[in-house]
């Protein structure tokens, strides 16, 4: 079994001048709480859903750019839409063959699920965490048991 939705699924932005489809399966979905996704959130953590950028299709609009300097001086260009403010899809850096996707502006995000959390050690207090989670203080240094252990909750 799986739960995964039949893709192609489809999302945008809140005023939806920006539209996206999905056409695969993400390769991992993680919360991070940084006190930058805090802040680029406006809230206690983002989600950050890894997809494959030729499954990724901009299919209305064109996002503005925000490039976010890291504290590891990695330039992270942020797209978000210029008339409602969502930010809609991040560029990893060294990632050119993916993209993280802001998985709450799927038309449907019931099936999101994040499978780990980083940057635990700023996370607020009142934060709690699944037991199967895997918990990185910081940034994990290998992405490869994020995407396992998303494999293995997806085929359920
Ligand atoms: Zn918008
Ligand atoms: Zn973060």
């Amino acid at each position: 079994m799986s739960r995964l939705p039949n893709f192609p699924v489809a999302g945008g932005c809140a005023c939806g001048a920006i539209r996206y489809r999905l056409s695969g399966a993400p390769l991992g979905i993680y919360s991070c709480h940084c006190t930058a996704c805090q802040t680029l959130t406006g809230s206690a953590f983002s989600l950050g859903m890894s997809v494959l950028r030729k499954d990724f299709e901009l299919t209305e609009g064109e996002p503005a750019t925000w490039l976010r300097t890291a504290d590891s001086g990695a330039v992270i260009p942020q797209r978000f839409c210029a008339k409602c403010g969502v930010r809609v899809f991040t560029e990893p850096p060294g990632g050119p063959h993916s993209l993280t996707l802001r998985p709450g502006t799927l038309d449907d995000a019931s099936w999101v699920h994040p499978v780990a959390a980083f940057w635990t050690k700023s996370a607020q207090p009142w934060m709690t965490f699944e037991g199967d989670q895997l918990l990185y203080e910081t940034n994990p240094t290998d992405f490869a048991p994020v995407m396992r252990a998303w494999t293995a909750w997806a085929e359920g």
